[in-house]
């Protein structure tokens, strides 16, 4: 078991609504680490119980700059040796330190600079290390408070942004590629609480495409408690589509029915807004034209984190949060069989308006919409 120091990041810029926000990010963490504890101390978390093999989960989960194996003590030069001690023991292959430390308590009686010469001295003579100030192996950090006082190693990058759901609800929708889970994953590390949404053909293979969303939905709920997957069976619209609508413009309608039934159940579910894992020109249906026409189905804000990032960069964020091994798993997406051989890259609003006149709206109404909460853990 190990205990850490968390450090958060831009909740920092939140002024007199930190409180809020730091609630957030513990009751996240309390959720998604059931068996942890944690305090609040000054502009970092202290967590308690935490499993190493949980260190990598932890380190995605949005809301903090970054984490230190840490020690407690009471605020005594004696209590903080003791500590330095077991820090040390759990540091592998240290041959330079240093000591960082600092005091909120300004009561204490050594200066920062007398603790950091004393027990530097202390470290120097026991374990034999050599102090560096620069490049050292081990950063010590020695922060006193009234009480307690911490004693941490050197800093993990963490996932950083701000703690999921402290800025509202977005509804995602989430294919079986490679994209869209890196989209929301880059929302929830902007504060948005997101929920899922999914359209499914029936096909021979409905039971794989289902298992895939399935399986992308639970590697996303490791990042934001309480996930909730929206599953749209799209098969009867999907028929209607290939009756009435040319080849070269399915893709275009199928997006604008996706985004039609996406706005509807966001407002229900209180979402302000529309996320998809779209990047410019990456497909047919990513020219801006093709987007301005899909996008205008829904009167909801857009958001598409990815649009400006690179394919190469999308999926090393795929890998990082683990989605990209089941993204690649091969399946028939219901998109895969609306792929034209030469679709049309640059529609236009008033065409296919006139175009879709031919489905039949009450489906679009009536479609089955199925909720699975997906549980955490
Ligand atoms: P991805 O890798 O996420 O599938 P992509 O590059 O394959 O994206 P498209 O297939 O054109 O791109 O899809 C663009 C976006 O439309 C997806 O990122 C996703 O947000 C949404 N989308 C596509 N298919 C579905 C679906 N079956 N259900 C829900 N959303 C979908
Ligand atoms: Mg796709």
């Amino acid at each position: 078991m190990l205990n850490l120091i968390i450090h958060i990041d831009e909740i920092f810029l939140k002024g007199s609504n930190q409180p809020i926000f730091y609630k957030r990010l513990m009751d996240n963490l309390r959720v998604l680490f059931p068996k942890i504890n944690i305090k609040r101390t000054e502009g970092s978390l202290w967590v308690e119980n935490v499993l190493p093999e949980q260190l990598e989960q932890l380190a995605l989960v949005p809301g903090f700059a970054n984490y230190a194996i840490a020690f407690k003590a009471d605020s005594s030069i004696e209590s903080i040796k003791q500590a330095v001690d077991e820090l040390v023991k759990s540091e592998g292959n240290t041959k330079t330190f240093r000591i960082s430390a600092e005091r909120s308590y300004k009561k204490f009686p050594s200066s920062s600079l007398e603790i950091e010469k004393e027990i530097g001295e202390y470290v120097r003579v026991k374990y034999g290390w050599k102090v560096a100030l620069n490049n050292s192996d081990l950063n010590v950090h020695i922060s006193v408070g009234k009480d307690d006082t911490y004693i941490f190693g050197n800093t993990h990058n963490a996932a950083g942004g701000l703690p999921t759901g402290s800025c509202g609800k977005v509804m995602a929708l989430l294919s079986g590629g490679i994209d869209s889970p890196v989209a929301v994953y880059k929302m929830m590390t902007r504060g948005a609480n997101v929920d899922l949404i999914h359209f499914q053909n029936q096909t021979t293979v409905t039971e794989e495409v289902s298992a895939k969303i399935f399986d992308l939905a639970k590697i996303l709920s490791r990042y934001q408690p309480g996930v909730q997957l929206f599953m749209v069976p799209f098969a009867e619209i999907q028929k209607q589509i290939i009756m009435k609508i040319p080849a070269q413009y399915r893709m275009i309608v199928t997006r604008r029915i996706f985004n039609k039934i996406a706005d509807r159940v966001a407002r229900e579910n209180k979402c302000l807004a529309l996320v998809t894992g779209d990047s410019l020109g990456q497909v047919a249906s990513q020219t801006l034209e093709n987007m301005s026409v899909i996008y205008a189905a829904s009167s909801l804000l857009k958001m598409s984190p990815l649009i400006g990032t690179n394919k190469k960069d999308i999926i090393d964020t795929a890998r990082t949060i683990g989605t990209l091994a089941t993204s690649i798993r091969p399946y028939e997406d219901c998109c895969s069989l609306f792929v034209a051989k030469h679709p049309e890259t640059k529609a236009k609003l008033d065409r296919i308006l006139k175009i879709e006149e031919s489905i039949d709206q009450k489906i679009i109404d009536n479609v089955e919409v199925i909720l699975y909460p997906i549980s955490t853990n």
